[in-house]
């Protein structure tokens, strides 16, 4: 029988419940179990796609193609899982789809009322799509209390009523502040917390207590007596310098063992392999080297918009046990230099990544940064935007096409960079509106990309044919290639029907690669991405 556990958050948002979900995904999987994890988001967009990432951060994007929270590339990196489509849903969403079953007719004329109709659909959601899994994990957006989280909470407690109490678990994430002038840690706020999520029917199985100091006897007590639970059930998650010691810590906690005692499988339970967290501390506690990558961006001003970006280069550090220090320059910055003074800003790093992005502004700062890596033999990757960039500069300094640049930034230009229109998935046919909505008309998930026989693309990966996810709209003029090409510039990887470039390369240069897909979504810590991995390994030469 699948069990289903439910972690929600109370007393203050930002405690990192999506890095909690993910450890405690993480810790079920380490000990063999069958994990699916899912994200719940009360807010009313129907998803992420079209939300600003200074916002909401990184739009993560599943193999499957959908558009979803950051906190989906936690649980696949956490947990080593693959997320999919049905495995998020928003608040909006829910609406949407009753608002839309409400119009066909579906109800047949009965009045539409949150109750039943929203909470059906939420159960729906919770049921949906599963595979017999051994837990099935679902992080609660939002913060207890929240108005609109109120149906959604409805939906999970009618719910944990019908697949009966023993099947459910709840984790509630909270906050024990710490009053310096006193020493004391605070259990009041956790408290209020757990009583106000009480009020919507839901009791919890097991507190997670964010804590910067170990929690005592007393603090357990108290906390047991008055939210209701057995002391053994309040878990401190103690602040951590690295986000990978979370499992181990966690784990050190006994959350693994109190989850399992809560469904009685503690006795009959495998024994956890941890071997992988405890290598990968061991490395990022003693690094041999160090290498400066310059990432020249737009969203540099919240680091969340670059979460997996951030975390590929951490797994391709480990992997080449070097500590990768990065700077994030916002690329607006590099447009008013001079030649001297742009030199003067890249000239300390040992490598130099353009990521992806939207719109026009700051595209003027890419270029610059790509022509500097190519002509200064600086190792360069470039991913998505980053490898449009790139095209874009060789066609402006290589083949002296000077108004060359991509149909997104307006129709004044050479558009070597064009709106894709027409593209294949698995045999269909897939065809851009020109004017249709600005949400979900990307070439979105995992596509195949094969790879030319004996380019850096194909030694990085060590085989011809590789999966990798997609998020754009626009695509490289294939017209282009041959012109290049004679320039040494050269498509190495396209789509297995040879018209979309996915990979572009520069042979005669140190390390210069540039891809249409997004491969920080693929990377996992112990398994890092092939191209983050021989990026950092040309830095570190
Ligand atoms: N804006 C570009 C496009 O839509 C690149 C997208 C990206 O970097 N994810 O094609």
């Amino acid at each position: 029988m699948t069990k289903y556990v439910f972690i929600l958050g109370g007393v203050v948002s930002s405690l990192g419940k999506g890095i909690a979900s993910a450890a405690v995904g993480g810790l079920l999987k380490s000990r063999g179990y069958s994990v699916r994890m899912r994200k719940m988001d009360p807010y009313l967009n129907v998803d992420p796609g079209t939300m600003s990432p200074y916002q909401h951060g990184e739009v993560f994007v599943t193999q499957d193609g959908a558009e979803t929270d950051l906190d989906l590339g936690h649980y696949e990196r956490f947990a080593d899982v693959n997320c999919h489509k049905t495995d998020s849903i928003s608040g909006g969403r829910i609406y949407y789809n009753v608002i839309q079953k409400e119009r066909r007719g579906d109800y047949l004329g009965a009045t539409v009322q949150a109750i039943p109709h929203v909470t059906n659909e939420i159960k729906d959601f919770i049921r949906s799509d599963l595979h017999g899994e051994d837990f099935v994990l679902y992080e609660v957006g939002g913060t207890v209390g929240d108005i609109e989280g109120t149906l959604m909470l409805e939906g999970i407690r009618q719910f944990a009523n019908e697949v009966g109490r023993e099947n459910v678990l709840f984790i509630f994430l909270t906050l024990l502040p710490y009053i310096d002038t006193a020493g004391e840690l605070k259990t009041k706020p956790t408290q209020h917390a757990v009583k106000t999520l009480l009020e919507a029917g839901i009791q919890a199985d097991i507190l997670l207590c964010r804590s910067k100091v170990q929690l005592g006897v007393e603090e357990r007590r108290k906390l047991g007596l008055f939210c209701n639970i057995s002391s053994d059930n309040v878990v401190v998650a103690l602040d951590v310098d690295n986000i990978y010691k979370v499992p181990l810590s966690y784990h050190a906690e006994g959350l693994d063992v109190q989850v399992l005692k809560h469904f009685k499988m503690y006795e009959q339970s495998p024994k956890p392999d941890l071997a992988k967290w405890h290598e990968i501390i061991k490395i990022t506690e003693n690094y041999e080297k160090e290498v400066k990558i310059a990432v020249v961006g737009k969203y540099c001003g919240l680091l969340e918009a670059y979460k997996s970006l951030q975390e590929a280069l951490v797994h391709a550090g480990i992997a080449n046990k070097t500590k990768v220090r990065v700077s994030w320059i916002e690329s607006e910055e590099l447009e008013a230099l001079t030649d001297m003074e742009l030199a003067d800003k890249l000239k300390s790093y040992d490598g130099i990544l353009v990521p992806g992005g939207f719109g026009v502004r700051g595209i003027q700062g890419k270029i610059r940064a790509v022509q500097y890596a190519r002509e200064n033999n600086v190792p360069f990757f470039g991913i998505c935007l980053g490898m449009q960039m790139a095209v874009i500069e060789a066609s402006r300094h290589l083949l002296g096409i000077e108004d060359a640049s991509s149909a997104e930034f307006g129709s004044k230009c050479t558009p070597v960079i064009s709106k894709m229109t027409v593209w294949e998935k698995d045999g269909v046919q897939y065809i851009r509106p020109d004017n249709g909505d600005m949400g979900g008309t990307m070439r979105l998930g995992a596509y195949p990309c094969i790879l030319d026989e004996n380019s850096l693309a194909h030694k990085i990966y060590g085989v011809r044919e590789v999966m990798e996810r997609h998020r754009h709209r626009y695509e490289m003029d294939i017209a282009y290639a041959g012109k290049l090409h004679e320039k040494g510039f050269v498509v190495s990887g396209k789509s297995p029907d040879g018209l979309l470039p996915e990979i572009v390369e520069i042979p005669n240069h140190p390390f210069f690669i540039g891809v249409q897909f997004h491969p920080e979504f693929t990377s996992r810590p112990g398994k890092p991405n092939p191209i983050f991995r021989s990026f950092i390994a040309a830095a570190k030469k």
